[in-house]
């Protein structure tokens, strides 16, 4: 596919090959974009940002929900797209696909609810006899820089409220996975967005990525991916606002009240969907003493039944990780854990990019399959004695995105949700649980900000104070 950049579909001599991590086959090329397109795209998006600006939130309202009537006509391709460039089985890349056209109708509904308040300056000794209110305006040119595992979804959640808001949009998505954002970026076309309100750039990261974020034209950045990336986006953006969402080691606790087939059941779709790509994926699991043994026991075959193998093919339950470097990655780790004292409960083995479904039992806090981000379908099983430790075990960590426990017991589970720097919580869920509407963000080095349609809204306008004197 082409890019697209001040209203046209642009193409480069040199370009980016996007592989199927299943067998490596070569699905499609996008342009190898560069810092002059970059510059090309952003000033057409202030120009967009204008053009964005001139409409009625009803008129903004009706484009996006355009779109998403659009993504619901072409959603076998969308979701036959993600799992072709991603890797994730069909069941999920169609998944995927559906909540983002749901994501993109939350986004449409928020057009229509962008309002400022009333103050009563009059609290203030300064303020008799005068009249207060605040205007949102938007931000004018939102750049949203995406990761690689949810191609779509994620890319919606920055597309619908930064178009719902009034702004322009210029996406630059993960290398790996641009063909579902391309595709997402020809839909508002043909919805008749504005035709510089949309960009889509598609190049490396490496290489372009500071020609977005350091740019003063763009006014907020909305960045999804690893910590080390954002961190360096934050460094070089200067004087404009960002929203981060970063990773996790999400904890999931579970007391000796718990059902333990349920707690299996949500292990498994909470640490394995995606091949365990997902920066909510359960990765440290803490079990009561009393109900240890058992509880490994009920995950086990579980585990055991998530077949692998091409994730277009029916019946298979986990594919491929997204690069054989990655698998590589979850392998050593999972070898350095083995190598200082944990067991593998099932699993462990790699062939090309399928890791695996793993287990570990009695891993320590100082491995890296604890204190790392995993990112891969491993997880491991700790002891624990009692709630205060089970929360003590579940802060012990750099991240804060999302952490759960299972138990029947009220006063248990309230002082979880109390205590734990989370952004999510959940009580008798596994920790990978979104729905689109709601708040989602972390806390800690998970990042700052949130997102779900509402909430990214207010993260992408600008809130002027009005005083009549
Ligand atoms: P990544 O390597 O950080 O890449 C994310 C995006 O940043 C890609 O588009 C990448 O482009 C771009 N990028 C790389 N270097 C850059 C630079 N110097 N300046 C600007 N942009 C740059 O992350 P990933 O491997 O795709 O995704 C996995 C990570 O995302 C995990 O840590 C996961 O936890 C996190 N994540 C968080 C959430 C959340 O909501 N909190 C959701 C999903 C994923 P290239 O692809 O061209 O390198």
């Amino acid at each position: 596919m082409k890019m697209y950049i001040a209203g046209k579909w642009v193409d480069k001599a040199q370009t980016i090959d996007v592989t199927n991590p299943f067998d490596g086959s070569v699905i499609d090329t996008v342009p190898r974009g560069e810092p002059s397109d970059v510059e090309a795209a952003i000033d057409s998006a202030e120009r967009g940002a204008k053009a964005m600006a001139a409409l009625s939130a009803y008129e903004r309202y009706q484009i996006i929900h355009r779109a998403a009537n659009l993504m619901l006509e072409r959603l076998d391709d969308l979701g036959r797209t993600i799992t072709l460039e991603e890797g994730k089985i069909l069941a999920e890349g169609m998944g995927e696909a559906a909540r983002a056209a749901e994501t993109m109708v939350l986004s449409a509904e928020e057009a229509k609810r962008i309002t400022g308040e009333t103050l009563d300056l009059s609290g203030s000794s300064a303020g008799a006899g005068k009249f207060g209110f605040t205007l949102r305006v938007p931000c004018g040119v939102v750049a949203a820089i995406t990761p690689f595992n949810f191609p779509l979804n994620l890319v919606c959640h920055k597309v619908g409220p930064a178009l719902a808001a009034g702004n322009a949009i210029i996406i630059k998505p993960a290398s790996d996975t641009p063909l579902s954002a391309l595709k997402l970026t020809e839909i508002f076309v043909d919805a008749g967005l504005p035709e510089e309100a949309i960009q889509c750039v598609t190049g490396s990261g490496g290489v372009i990525g500071d020609a977005i974020s350091s740019n003063p034209k763009v006014r907020k950045i909305s960045f999804t991916g690893s910590r080390d990336v954002g961190e360096h986006i934050c460094q070089v953006a200067g004087l404009k606002k960002v929203t981060m969402e970063l990773g996790s080691n999400a904890p999931l606790i579970i007391m000796p009240d718990a059902d333990l087939e349920k707690v299996a059941a949500a292990t498994v779709s909470s640490g394995f969907a995606n091949a365990g790509q997902v920066c909510i994926s359960t990765q440290r699991v803490f079990a009561s003493k009393e109900i240890y043994g058992d509880f490994i026991d009920a995950l086990k075959p579980a585990v055991e039944a998530l077949t692998t193998g091409n994730p277009l093919d029916e019946g298979v339950k986990m594919g491929p990780m997204i690069r054989a470097q990655d698998a590589e990655r979850v392998d050593s780790w999972v070898q350095e854990a083995v190598s200082s004292g944990a067991s593998i409960v099932t699993g462990g083995t790699r062939e090309g990019t399928i890791y695996a479904p793993t287990i570990l039992a009695d891993v320590a806090p100082e491995m890296k399959v604890a204190c790392d981000e995993i990112f891969g379908p491993a997880l491991g099983v700790s002891r624990i004695d009692g709630i205060d430790q089970a929360i003590a075990m579940a802060n012990d960590t750099n991240y804060g995105l999302s952490a759960a426990i299972f138990t029947e017991n009220l006063n248990w589970a309230l002082k979880f949700a109390q205590q734990v720097d989370s952004g999510n919580i959940h009580v008798n869920w596994g920790t990978q649980w979104r729905a689109d509407l709601m708040p989602y963000g972390g806390l800690k080095e998970s990042g700052m900000g949130k997102e779900g349609p509402k909430y990214a809204v207010e993260e992408m306008t600008e809130t002027k104070m009005v005083v009549i004197h």
